[in-house]
């Protein structure tokens, strides 16, 4: 590859490294990926599914800017279901099951197709600042690449542990080396790390498990998508052939397993001291936190068409293999099944993200930037989400353009991104539809609209993309227009708010029949929900008044009076760029709030012209 300018090196080829080095090569920077095994290209370490409530949330919005997560999991999509999906259109979250081998063949062939991206096999141990701004990473073959800026995207690898009962052996996750030497680069380059854990349950013998035995949980019919271009479509039909998913349940039996092997559990032992994701906790620890269940729900989920194995989502374990093998012989239905690979807890370093400023990009340093599991989130589509958003900056900064940052009110990955570097993590963060504050405003159906504009803008999707959005968004109007007018039994939008089902009101309006089913229930929504709607704008402009007051980058928060000493290390950390994020710092008192506003006003009119 010939370049003028030295690349954006994105460091790691998981699920942010690959939404990084897209984005910054959709903005046209020429970029170097650099991974221990380019052969375990966005692998699913954990479970093999994509999305979930507030998890689909953000494929939907990586999708409408243009990125590959939403198009790879519908090619690659074995098993479709709207979680939630009786419940208000805010909450549901689209989910699908994926093929384990073409989820990463899917995602590589859509890289490769600006020729911009080329992907190198190598371990980066150290690197190169040229005064405040980094300038190349170094690898442990002793190559050096010039980095016009770099994003960190290292997963769980970072002085990874791997932990099993009493084993315990360095590793980034099953099978694979851990990272050792760039903990110590990091630190060097001024940024603090901590430690967190996960875990991941053990894989069955598929041809050891009779799934006639199991409650079967078939797919959605018809199948709702992640993106919006086959959302566009009268009818989506996967690519991959739709298997069913199967329901298993625990009992007594097991979990006195459970109880009795608590001694050889790392977690139970101290020898893990690092926390994990409360919301996705071991299985050890759902025992022990409800001693009165007799049972806990478990899903067999196929790991692929042809793959062997399959995933036992809600056994999450670091206990011992003979403990392991008792517990799944414990379980109807299970009693023969063959376990191919044992579940493990990981343990890992992660950068505390306040000292990310809102582009991800380290306080410390210019041109260094961290994106995934690295900032302290847990799940692909956290990763994915905020790799999008370290590449676009990446690439910005590399060719001297102004950043990005999602806005809070406009999406999720703004509430992300705002969540982690203004108020930092206490355990694995994960995306969930209660961390928005106007979450109906933000509904996975509305994504295209709330971020199509800044896509084209900013260059990561094309006019006809945008234009398409558009035309989408003109049709949902004109059918809502339609919906006014008056017939026999009142107009329809009456008749929708008066509860009659929405398929059988718009069938009767010709606008309203003209479009895709997944548009005619954004149609519905926004006439049911047209209330609450308002409600949220008023909140947002009410909300976005605090944001516009500005707090200068170099604002000296040690001089205002009266602040104490804890408020002040607080804000100094964070360097908030408004007073609406200073507000939400934890620690900072509305008191201490009303004593930094009139700072800010005390200063502005004391600032020149
Ligand atoms: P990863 O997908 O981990 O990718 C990291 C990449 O960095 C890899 O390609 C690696 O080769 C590369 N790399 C690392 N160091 C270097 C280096 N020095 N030089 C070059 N390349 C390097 N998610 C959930 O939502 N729920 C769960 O319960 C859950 N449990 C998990 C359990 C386990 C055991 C594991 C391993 C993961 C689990 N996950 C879970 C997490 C999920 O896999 C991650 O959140 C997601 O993969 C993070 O994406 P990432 O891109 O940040 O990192």
């Amino acid at each position: 590859m010939t370049r003028n300018l030295p690349p954006v090196v994105v460091i790691g080829g998981g699920h942010a490294g690959v939404e990084a080095a897209d984005a910054a090569a959709r903005l046209g920077a020429d970029v170097v990926l650099v991974t221990l095994r380019p052969e375990a290209l966005v692998r699913l370490s954990c479970n093999p599914a994509i999305g979930g409530i507030g998890k689909g949330h953000l494929v939907r919005e990586i999708d409408a800017l243009g990125g590959l997560m939403g198009r790879a999991a519908d090619a690659a999509g074995i098993h479709f279901r709207v979680l939630n999906r009786s419940r208000g259109p805010a909450v549901r979250g689209p989910r699908a099951q994926q093929d384990f081998e073409t989820y990463p063949a899917v995602v590589r062939r859509l890289l490769g197709r600006h020729g911009r991206v080329e992907l190198l096999a190598g371990e980066v141990v150290g690197l190169r600042f040229d005064g405040d701004r980094v300038s190349a990473v170094e690898t442990a073959a002793g190559e050096v690449i010039e980095a016009a800026s770099v994003v960190v995207t290292t997963g769980t690898f970072l002085g990874g542990k791997l932990f099993r009962g009493e084993e315990e052996e360095p590793g980034g996750r099953a099978g694979e080396p851990p990272s050792v030497a760039l903990s110590e680069a990091l630190r060097m380059a001024g940024l603090r790390l901590g430690r967190f854990k996960t875990g991941t349950p053990p894989r069955l013998l598929a041809r050891s498990v009779d799934l006639q035995r199991f409650e079967v949980q078939p797919g959605d019919e018809p199948p709702e998508p992640f993106s919006f271009a086959n959302l566009a479509l009268p009818r989506f039909r996967p690519p991959m052939p739709q298997v069913p998913t199967h329901l298993a349940q625990t009992n007594p039996r097991v979990h006195a397993v459970v109880r009795a092997n608590l001694d050889r559990s790392p977690l139970y032992t101290g020898r893990i001291r690092a926390k994990g994701p409360r919301y996705c906790p071991s299985f050890e620890d759902k025992v022990v936190r409800f001693p009165d269940r007799d049972r806990h729900l478990l899903h067999l989920e196929p790991m692929g068409i042809e793959h062997p194995w399959i995933y036992v989502n809600g056994l999450s374990t670091s206990l011992p293999p003979e403990a392991q093998e008792e517990i799944v012989h414990a379980i109807e239905g299970l009693e023969d099944a063959v376990i191919a690979r044992y579940g493990y807890a990981v343990e890992y370093d992660y950068a505390p993200p306040t000292q990310l400023h809102p582009t991800l990009e380290a306080k410390t340093r210019r041109g260094l930037f961290l994106a995934g599991q690295i900032c302290g989130t847990t799940g692909y589509e956290e990763a994915a989400g905020l790799g999008l958003v370290a590449g676009v900056n990446a690439a910005l900064r590399a060719m001297g353009r102004d950043p990005w940052v999602p806005d809070r009110f406009d999406s999720y990955l703004g509430v992300m991104v705002d969540d982690l570097t203004t108020r930092g993590v206490l355990e694995p963060y994960r995306m969930f539809t209660s961390r928005a504050e106007m979450r109906l405003s933000l509904s996975p159906d509305t994504a295209d609209r709330r971020l199509r504009p800044v896509a084209e803008h900013l260059g990561l999707v094309s006019r006809a993309d945008l234009e398409r959005t558009e035309r989408r968004w003109e049709a949902i109007q004109a059918a809502r227009a339609a919906l006014e007018r008056r017939g026999p039994r009142g107009s329809a939008a009456q008749r929708l708010r008066r509860g009659e089902p929405p398929e059988e009101v718009l069938s009767e309006v010709e606008a309203a029949r003209r479009l895709p089913p997944a548009d005619r229930a954004t149609l519905a929504a926004s006439v049911r929900y047209e209330g609450y709607l308002e409600r949220e704008r008023k909140e947002v402009a009410r909300l976005r008044q605090a944001e516009s007051i500005r707090l200068p980058r170099d604002f000296d928060f040690s001089r205002i009076p009266g602040l104490s000493h804890e408020v002040r290390e607080r804000l100094a950390e964070v360097r908030p760029a408004s007073l609406g994020q200073a507000a939400r710092i934890p620690g900072v008192t509305p008191a201490a709030l009303a004593l930094l506003a009139a700072a800010v006003g005390t200063r502005r009119h004391a600032a020149p012209a």
